[in-house]
């Protein structure tokens, strides 16, 4: 059984075609990764599937029910952490998870298995307003809500944007935890390191769906040879890039300058090193390296343009 299928969903905000004909199927019991930068239309993607946003068109089933006819019965079995802050600032962390639980019907107790590696991590904080907590906890008592009515699938838009890197780690351990309750995950992310987390990612690119597979299998698909620069003046070097005569494909990675290349290493080598040469650019090392999720993205979107 899926835990979803979409086909072709459609949704323009006035001339603005936010989606333009998404579909795909999330499997049963994996983490789904929606993976691309902002207003490429993840919140929009994910405001429809839990029925809080009508499709322009399109087809899907949630759990087995269809989208706009059993809208009630999706939300009973979905958990949802939306992108914007969705929990009462004023109330205290123990005070929001009573509320979310009092809401479905259900209690703190009742739900303790599911929720208790996240509820430890809180309980320290339990008195604690909820606006008054770091982002990184925010995040996981938002997370103990949407799981507080047992949900079979959990959506979670953009969970860690925002959220310091070690909190970020911690939360995508919770989610491991999630998963081997049996519970499905489509979660979206900007950051790509996450992306590997996934079983499954689709990069989404302006309303589009460029590219779905395992992490693994994009990686494997990677076309090119990549090479990592790491310079002391990677403007200089950028401005210089564009005087490159071999063909290639270049983009800063965080201090390195990565260079994506279309013939083999022994052939774009020597030349490339002579003009980096004749140019003065002083690099302590070059070398070729694996492409991560980033790579790909970065090179999948050019192939398509
Ligand atoms: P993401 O979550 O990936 O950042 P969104 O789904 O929020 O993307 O937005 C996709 C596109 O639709 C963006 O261009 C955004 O500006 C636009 N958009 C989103 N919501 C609205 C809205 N309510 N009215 C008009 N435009 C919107
Ligand atoms: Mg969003």
């Amino acid at each position: 059984m899926a835990a979803i299928t979409a086909q072709n969903i459609k949704k323009s905000y006035g001339h603005i075609h936010a989606l333009k004909g998404v579909s795909f199927d999330v499997r049963e019991g994996e983490v789904f990764g929606v993976v691309g930068p902002d207003g490429a239309g993840k919140s929009t993607l994910f405001n429809i599937l839990t029925t809080l946003l009508l499709p322009d068109s399109g087809t899907a089933t949630v759990l087995e029910h269809d989208l706009l006819r059993d809208y009630l019965e999706i939300r009973k079995n979905i958990g949802y952490l939306p992108g914007t802050f969705s929990l009462y600032p004023d109330l205290s962390v123990e005070e929001n998870l009573i509320f979310f639980a009092t809401m479905y019907k259900s209690s703190i107790p009742d739900n303790m298995p599911l929720i208790k590696p996240i509820w430890e991590q809180l309980l320290p904080f339990k008195k604690r307003p909820a606006g008054k907590l770091s982002g990184g906890m925010k995040q996981k008592l938002a997370l103990c809500c949407a799981l507080i009515h047992k949900p079979t699938l959990l959506f979670l838009d953009e969970p860690t944007t925002g959220v310091d890197p070690v909190s970020r780690k911690e939360f995508w351990e919770i989610l491991g935890t999630i998963k081997k309750q049996g519970i499905s995950v489509v979660v979206s992310t900007p950051y790509m390191d996450e992306a590997t987390l996934c079983d499954r990612i689709a990069l989404l690119q302006e309303g589009e769906f460029i590219r779905m597979d395992s992490p693994k299998a994009i990686v494997n698909d990677f076309q090119g040879e990549l090479v990592s620069l790491r310079t002391t003046d990677i403007f200089k070097l950028l401005k210089l890039m564009n005087d490159c005569p071999l063909t290639c494909t270049f983009y800063p990675y965080g201090e390195n300058l990565h260079v994506i290349f279309y013939e083999p290493m022994e052939t774009v080598l020597p030349p490339f090193e002579a003009f980096l040469q004749k140019n003065d650019i002083s690099y302590d090392k070059l070398t070729q390296i694996t492409p991560t999720i980033e790579d790909c993205f970065i090179e999948i979107v050019r192939t398509k343009n």
